[in-house]
């Protein structure tokens, strides 16, 4: 029996499917049901990657732009070689002894500030920050969380309840107070005033938690703001709000599943942008390259709670992923790669400028490393945002082979985020692609008018 085409292929380009991928789509929703989604108007159907490329079945190089998962790049030899000789030797779990997982932790552990000397491994950011939750329950006393307006921080109960991204149909719990994000360009503020903004929110949040008798846990924070569009600046805004926190006698959980492993450029961990020392940070996504490993990294002290009770997870830390995960660490370090996101990060964002001086459509350019807002509006002055836009521009782009996505509340933020080694060269192509697209906007603009 035919099934519907998921409800996310967004706009018309049906028709420019091959029958196999289209086979596909039918096999997926057939067989995963409707909650999964899928990227593009017209999604793509990949079958190997190198470095910052992807290719098709018809081995078209697609320039990837979007994904930092692959943090030093698609199938890196290094990381391949490190999976697949532990692989054949041993994989096993946390129980027996094993000097992967100590050389890992040991290695891990040196990019953090000096109070930060445990590591605990699960296999996503999800159970990662989910281990976090259970850490600042018991450790405070507290119920009470605080998370961003448009926050994502994982899929499991506890922390889908601290996720808004997933929709209006996600329960977010009584024990769970929301506040605007620190927005620099929409909430017009002097650069000094974001934070101090933020700070005043979160304060708000807690003193309404007291009213209705929760004690606040934690707040938690994605520290480079992804899904609330990428904000980034000015370095140091997270301060005041982090002392309103643990003056409250709540924790400040730094969630580095999307800034961590160099990505922001200066610092291997997005809070170190912002000179401030977290009580406890998680991680994921980039730490594996793919592989399933993620973790939490604490001081001691916050683990004499949990460590009444026992920790095991059967597959969070075993010997292939932490082969892997020391790979990623010796491939960052020895390629330079935090400082190529630096460098090149620049380097983009300023051709994103020039970009800016000829197409209005640009309110502004922001983020820090290889991790990149474009936000998108229709009028400079009203900034009325350009979500239609931007969801054409990322098919559109998506069609001349360069991948990038959306985000933000209003989902007017182009979102660039490439695996790590993206050079100066790959930027010139997603710079041209994007100037060829912009260019059809305002024509777009007038017909959505
Ligand atoms: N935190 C943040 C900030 C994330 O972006 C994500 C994943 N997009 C997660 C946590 C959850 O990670 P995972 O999908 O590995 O569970």
């Amino acid at each position: 029996m035919k099934q519907p085409l998921p409800s996310n292929t967004y706009l018309s380009g049906k028709g420019d499917l091959s029958a196999v991928d289209q086979a596909m789509i039918e096999r997926r929703v057939g067989l995963l049901g409707p909650a999964y989604k899928l990227h593009y108007e017209q999604p793509l159907h990949v079958v190997r990657g190198e470095g910052v490329w992807l290719y098709d079945a018809q081995d078209n190089a697609y320039l990837d732009a979007y994904n930092n998962v692959p943090s030093v790049g698609h199938c890196h030899p290094r990381v391949h070689a490190a999976l697949s000789g532990q692989a054949g030797l041993l994989n096993t779990h946390t129980r027996y002894l094993h000097p992967g997982i100590l050389d890992y932790a040991e290695h891990l552990l040196s990019t953090f500030p000096d109070p930060f000397d445990k590591l605990m491994l699960t296999c996503s950011g999800s159970e990662a920050n989910d281990l976090a939750y259970r850490i600042a329950q018991l450790n405070t006393g507290g119920t009470g969380f605080i998370v961003t307006e448009l926050a994502y921080h994982g899929v499991t109960k506890v922390i889908a309840e601290l996720s808004p991204a997933l929709g209006e149909h996600a329960n977010l719990g009584e024990h769970v107070r929301t506040v605007p994000a620190p927005d620099a360009y929409r909430n017009d503020g002097s650069d000094g005033e974001v934070g101090k903004r933020f700070a005043r929110a979160v304060q708000a949040a807690i003193d309404d938690m007291s009213r209705h008798g929760i004690k606040p846990a934690a707040m938690m924070v994605d520290t480079i703001f992804a899904s609330d569009g990428v904000l980034a600046d000015p370095p140091g805004f997270l301060q005041q709000a982090l002392k309103v926190v643990q003056n409250a006698g709540a924790l400040f959980i730094a969630d580095e599943v999307q800034a961590g492993f160099g990505r922001t450029g200066d610092h291997w961990w997005g809070f170190q942008r912002h000179a401030i020392e977290p009580d406890i940070v998680t991680m994921g996504k980039g730490m594996g390259g793919g592989h399933p490993i993620a973790g939490v990294a604490l001081p001691g002290a916050q683990l004499e709670a949990l460590a009444k009770s026992r920790y095991f997870n059967t597959t969070g830390g075993n010997p292939v992923s932490c082969a892997v995960g020391k790979a990623i660490l010796e491939v960052i370090e020895e390629e330079d790669l935090m400082e190529n996101a630096r460098s090149t990060g620049a380097y983009l964002r300023s051709g994103l400028a020039k970009l800016a001086d000829q197409h209005d459509i640009i309110g502004q350019v922001r983020g820090a490393g290889l991790f990149i807002g474009l936000e998108l509006v229709r009028d400079r002055a009203s900034k009325e945002p350009a979500a239609e836009e931007t969801l054409w521009l990322v098919n559109r782009c998506r069609q001349d082979r360069v991948l990038i996505s959306s985000t933000g509340t209003h989902g007017n933020v182009l979102k660039i985020r490439p695996p790590l080694p993206f050079s100066p060269d790959n930027a010139d192509v997603l710079l041209r692609v994007l100037d060829r697209a912009l260019a059809d906007c305002p024509e777009l603009s007038a017909r959505l008018a």
